[in-house]
């Protein structure tokens, strides 16, 4: 029964600080969210001690009767709240919700096409080094130089070419809405399975605000902590029962062993809180952040500045700054904001001349500070900031006076401080 402060003092010191951290600064890494302490409490709850190999009635250990109830919930909300007939709540991250459904959807050696990783994909969309890269014959759609809007009618021309397996659609870094239905027509014209990955929209799906892939695609995955807000996890969601086995039978035993319960009950608490008017509320600020950061980044004095926004703005909760004619690279610009009190990251913009990691871009997110409480003023407030920091001149001091004037009207997780 000793604390962790008593325990292991290191640890809780490391803790502690990130807790600060998080209190004191303003973070716009855009996967990035703040649990609720809720979710928190399902997660550290004693559900982390049972074993539940199997799945909910069908389980290969015993006491399993409480567990079953929790991850049984999760499962019917998700489909409640995206319109599924079938859901996995067990995958432990996205990437491992990705590497189900596409050993679900496809054998090692097929052809799978994906949105290239340096064009906002993401690595298990078929990068190198990652397993479908290695397992899987990769072909990479990309988005257009001058739009910056992904390339509908090269990714048909791919797939006609190639006829792939698979086609992936889904992004880590990219600001507009996808056209599924699109997507759809392509994959029916040449017999290949359509994946969405929609970990970074998801939680704007579940509050209606961006078109839901799940009537669209054969699978969907997702993460549980970006937009979506709860735990760090995945799911994987189908729109029908056709896939079902193959994708039950690929996480569990196929790359699994027992699920994490503990994390499985805090999903159950987070699709509940995503299912309310509150989220709904949130998330509007989310979208609606992400425009004013746009806005701010494209007025005149930014321009001048060398700053540009891809793609000229955004749908989401995120956009992707340009900073190929600023003095400044990707991470030059991700240190200057962290130096007034602003965490993003550097990100590659489309054809980066530089290595990726220096880069050309910034990825400039809203949810967690959308979450914290902010409103479109105080977004407008935070893109200021961020404009005259991206400037060849700027006043270090007073940005940092700024920033902790932000983070102070809006206090997260006051009850967690010691
Ligand atoms: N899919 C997409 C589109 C992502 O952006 C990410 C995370 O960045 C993942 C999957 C992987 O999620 P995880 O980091 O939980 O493995």
């Amino acid at each position: 029964n000793t604390s962790l402060h008593e325990l292991d003092p290191e640890i809780a010191a490391a803790v502690d600080a990130e807790l600060n951290r998080q209190q004191s600064t303003l973070e716009m890494i855009a996967s990035e969210n703040f649990a609720p302490l809720a979710v928190m409490e399902a997660q550290g709850s004693v559900l982390t001690n049972k074993y539940a190999e199997g799945y909910p009635g069908r389980r290969y250990y015993g006491g399993c009767e409480h567990v079953d109830v929790a991850e049984q919930i999760a499962i019917d909300r998700v489909k409640e709240l995206f319109g599924a007939e079938y859901a996995n709540v067990q995958p432990h991250s996205g990437a491992s919700a990705n590497q189900a459904a596409l050993f679900a959807l496809a054998q090692p050696g097929d052809t799978i096409l994906g949105l290239d990783l340096a064009h906002g994909g993401h690595l298990t969309h078929g990068m190198r080094l990652n397993f479908s890269g290695k397992q899987f014959d990769v072909v990479a759609y990309h988005v257009d130089a001058e739009t910056g809007l992904v390339d509908m009618a090269e990714l048909e021309r791919l797939a006609k070419e190639h006829r792939p397996k698979v086609i992936i659609a889904g992004w880590s870094a990219y600001p507009r809405e996808l056209d599924f239905a699109e997507f759809r027509r392509i994959a029916d014209e040449v017999e290949a399975y359509l994946w969405v990955d929609m970990a970074h929209f998801a939680g704007l799906v579940a509050a209606g605000l961006h078109a839901n892939p799940v009537p669209f695609a054969d699978v969907v995955t997702s993460t549980t902590h970006k937009t979506l807000g709860g735990p760090r996890g995945g799911i994987i969601l189908a729109r029908n029962k056709d896939f079902a086995k193959k994708l039950n039978s690929a996480v569990f035993p196929g790359f699994q062993g027992g699920p994490l319960e503990h994390v499985i009950a805090a999903k159950a608490v987070s699709f509940k809180v995503a299912a309310s008017e509150d989220f709904k509320e949130r998330q509007r600020r989310t979208v609606d952040g992400a425009r004013i950061l746009a806005e701010r980044l494209t007025a005149a004095d930014a321009r001048e500045a060398g700053v540009n926004v891809l793609s000229g703005g955004t749908d989401v909760h995120l956009i992707l700054v340009d900073l190929r004619e600023s003095e400044l690279d990707g991470q030059q610009a991700e240190d200057r904001l962290h130096e007034v009190g602003i965490t993003v990251n550097r990100n590659a913009v489309p054809n980066d001349p530089r290595p990726p990691m220096v880069t050309s871009g910034l990825r400039i997110g809203t949810p967690a500070l959308a979450t914290r409480g902010f409103t479109a003023e105080d977004f407008a407030e935070v893109a200021d900031v961020i404009a005259e920091a991206l400037k060849p001149s700027y006043d270090a001091e007073a940005l940092k006076a700024r920033v902790k004037a932000l983070a102070g009207k809006h206090p997260l997780y006051p009850g967690l401080n010691k």
